[in-house]
């Protein structure tokens, strides 16, 4: 069924599911804004851009950071080449 497909990433970082994650406010969630505090503060500006722009870039930084524990080495690294994001994923 259409809209009980969940997304799969999420659903393991936020224990409140991705309808938890973007409120639609602008603003980034309290659960992602803790976390990303307490693992790498210095990439919370690209998350607060993701959530308060509708930049595409900024989205899609923020979901390869999220998607690799917030590393950029990861995300270089990344060798998912299934992943639709893998060509414009950053820090290449
Ligand atoms: S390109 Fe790699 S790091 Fe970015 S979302 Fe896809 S799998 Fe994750």
């Amino acid at each position: 069924m259409k809209g009980s497909i969940q997304c799969k990433k999420a659903a393991k970082t936020d224990p409140e599911g991705p309808t938890a994650r973007n409120t639609g406010t602008g603003s980034i969630p309290q659960a992602v804004k803790s976390w990303i505090e307490s693992e790498a503060p210095s990439q919370l500006g690209i998350f607060e851009r993701a959530y308060r722009t509708r930049s595409r870039v900024a989205a899609i930084n923020a979901m390869c950071l999220e998607c690799m524990g917030l590393s950029r080495q990861e995300v270089r690294d990344c060798t998912d080449r299934s992943c639709p994001l893998w060509n414009v994923r950053p820090y290449k």
